[in-house]
Formats: structure tokens, sequence, C-alpha cells
């Protein structure tokens, strides 16, 4: 008698996204001759940097011949690849064993899979709004209670909140926790964590022997030389620090699936010496993963290629003109707005405290534009919205004009 893992009915029913392409459906049928504009993307729309194609088209003329042929890579990864990334942290000050790195298929499976080496006793914490797959991977691993409606919280985890008051960066928890999700730059508050803000936090997961998970999939949207764009950069990181990175937002790899995760030796646990976890994650990934494509392997080997590194800067610069633009339109009509400087997300302040739910009924009904409410991400989102800058130039003018004439406030 076969039984499912209970865990999942645990999850909350409507998903975020689909609940927004519902009522987008609504809204078209309803009113088939509007043109929608989206700005709820968080997925990239300009096409793959040249040295990338090239790298691509390489790989696909060694597949094609029988002397270059190559099958199944190593389950960490092309050592090249591994050592490419080390360079990117070395000029950040940041000395990476390549033992530590690991390639693959995206952040988003590693940083739903990376709980799954650590006890089902772990108190998990979550910055508040947030990426929903910290929460939704520990839910379905059997980390948490179950849903409490009112609280728009789960049961067993800890939620800190990052307000407008914090700058969106939380306090230190009031409980002890052990595994502690950051991500920075933040999705979807548009938030970077300071130097000294992560410090605080590497100081508290080094006395308690607590693990951060540190997603830094927006590192390369930092431009302010002063923030970090790797959690290493904070003294004692590596030996409280896992960090999860990708290729989807830098170099446009959304759909062609290439990250990477480091777990360094120096990293311990309370019944953990180090090595004990890297060596945990190497066994995890050799059983579960067979190694990324050697195909998208090598377009991030392009991708960091200096050459290639000029040119997804362009890309990057790309979209942060798009979100120039958008919060400097939003901010024309008095509303306040986070983010967008360091991070190709907006949050803003929906206007006069409305629900954010009800902003986004508002904001397709009278300007046809599409957006993400905060509560979708959180209870500490509710009265937020985030906007986002991926996109075509023309569709996000298009859509911060019709924001400008058409909402009424
Ligand atoms: C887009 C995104 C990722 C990247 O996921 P991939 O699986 O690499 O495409 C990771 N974390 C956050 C917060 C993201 O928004």
């Amino acid at each position: 008698m076969a039984t499912i893992n209970e865990n999942y009915n645990k999850l909350g029913a409507g998903y975020l996204f689909p609940e927004i392409a519902r009522r987008t459906r609504a809204f078209i049928e309803a009113n088939p001759d509007a043109e929608v504009m989206k700005l709820g993307i968080g997925d990239t729309t300009e096409p793959l940097a040249p040295s990338v194609i090239k790298g691509l088209h390489k790989k696909i003329k060694e597949l094609s011949e029988v002397e270059t042929y190559s099958g199944y890579g190593d389950e960490q990864g092309d050592a090249g690849l591994r050592e490419a990334i080390a360079k990117q942290y070395s000029k950040r000050g940041v000395s990476l064993d390549t033992k530590d790195i690991f390639i693959s298929d995206g952040a988003k499976t590693d940083s739903a899979n990376i709980q799954s080496i650590f006890d089902l006793e772990n108190i998990v914490a979550v910055q508040d709004p947030s990426y929903p797959v910290y929460v939704d991977s520990n839910v379905i691993a059997g980390r948490t209670g179950s849903f409490n409606k009112d609280r728009g919280q789960y049961n067993g985890i800890v939620y800190m909140p990052c307000t407008e008051d914090n700058e969106f960066f939380p306090e230190l928890p009031e409980r002890k926790v052990d595994l502690i999700y950051i991500c920075s730059p933040n999705n979807p508050t548009g938030a970077v964590a300071t130097k000294d803000q992560l410090k605080r936090f590497v100081d508290y997961a080094c006395e308690n022997k607590s693990v951060i998970i540190f997603d830094a999939a927006y590192s390369a949207f930092i431009s302010d030389p002063q923030l970090p764009r790797s959690i290493y950069e904070v003294d004692g990181a590596k030996e409280c620090s896992i960090e999860i990175n990708s290729f989807s937002k830098y170099a446009g790899f959304t759909g062609v699936r290439l990250g990477w995760t480091v777990v360094p030796q120096e990293l311990v646990a309370e019944n953990a010496e180090p090595g004990k976890i890297n060596s945990l994650w190497n066994r995890r990934q050799c059983t579960f993963f067979n190694g990324a494509s050697n195909i998208a392997q090598a377009g991030g080997l392009a991708a960091l290629t200096e050459e290639g590194q000029k040119e997804c800067q362009k890309l990057v610069d790309y979209y942060m003109e798009n979100a120039r633009i958008i919060k400097e339109g939003i901010e024309s009509l008095g509303i306040k707005a986070f983010g967008g400087e360091n991070a190709p997300y907006i949050w803003m302040k929906t206007p006069n405290g409305m629900k954010s739910w009800d902003f986004f009924d508002k904001l397709l009904n009278e300007a046809h534009v599409v957006g993400t409410p905060g509560a979708g991400f959180g209870p500490s989102g509710e009265g937020f919205f985030r906007l986002s800058a991926f996109g075509h130039r023309e569709d996000i003018e298009k859509a911060v004009d019709s924001i400008k004439r058409n909402l009424k406030l």
C-alpha cells in the first residue's frame, strides 16, 4: 500500500504566479481589446551574449564529431568552469578551493535541495518576504507544521520581518535558529545587505553553530563597490555559510540552465567537523544528480571570459536602465519605491495603504499593467508591490507611461 508524502497537503493552494495568471486571464476575457503589459516577470528577455553563443556552438561542434565527443562529466562540474568561478571570487578577495564549488543546473534546484543534508529538527529562519522556494522546500521535507491562515505563516518556521523600518534587512532572530536563508540582492524587495548587516548574521551563526544559506542570484546587479557580492567577503563566513548563485540573471540563462553552489570545506555544524558538510553535499549530488549539461557549462565558461563578462554586463546594464525608468516613473506619481538600484526589482509601497492584491486588481483594471503583489512573498510583503525590470525597453516604457496616465490616485 503506497501512501503519499502528506507534507505536500500543507502547501498553500494557490502558488503566487498561477493566481496572477488566473486574474490576468479573467481580465483579458472581460476586456478583449485591452493591451495588457507586464511588469511582473522575473525572467530575462534579451538574447544571449555573442561570446556565449560562440561557446555554445563550439561545444555542439565537439559533440558532433567522434574525436571530440564527450558524455557524462564530473557530477561536481567541469574543472575549468569551477576554476573560472573561483577566479571571479578571488577578484573580490575571496579565495575558494575548486573543491568548494559545485556546478548545478540552476539556483532554484540547489536552494530547494540544500536543506536535505540537514536534520529535520533544525529550526529554519527566512526573511519575510522571500523567494517562496526556501519555505516550500522545508514544508515538503517535513520541517514545519501546518499553514496558519491568520498569520499567513507556517507553524515552526521563524519569519524575520523585512520592513521599511529596518530598511528591508532583518534583525537577528529572538529565538535560536539553525538554518538561516538570506537573499541579497533581494527578490522581491530589491534591498542589498551591507557588509555590516551580513556580519551580524555571520557572527550569530558562528556563535550558535547555525548555517546561513545565502542566495546571491542577483550579485551581478550590484554596481555600488561598497556592497558585498558574496557573503564570503565577510570575515568568518566560510565557517558558517553556503552560497548559491546562478547564470540565469547574469547571463540570461533562465532557459539554458546553469548555476553553482559553494559549500566551503571550512563549514561546520554542531555535529560536523570541517569538510563534513562539503562531503555530504558531494555525496548528495553524486547520488541524485549527474552533472549540468555540458553544453550549458560551455556557455557558462564563455560568459566568464573577459569578453563574455563585458557583454553580460551590458545585458545587466540594460535591465538596470529599465529599473531606473520604472522607479523614476513611480516616484513621479508621489509613490514611495525602494530597491531598483543594485537589483532588478522595484518594491513599491501601495498607495493609500491598499492591500497588495487590491492594488494588483486596480493596476490591471486602470493601467492594464500586471505586477506582483507583495503579500505573495510573505506576510510582511502586505502593502507592497513588486515591479520587475526584466523586459524589452519599449514594453517597459509603455507600461510606465500607462501607469502615469491611467492610474487613479
Ligand atoms: C531567479 C532566481 C534564482 C535563479 O534560479 P535559477 O534556477 O538559477 O534560474 C534564484 N534565486 C532567486 C531569489 C531568484 O529570483
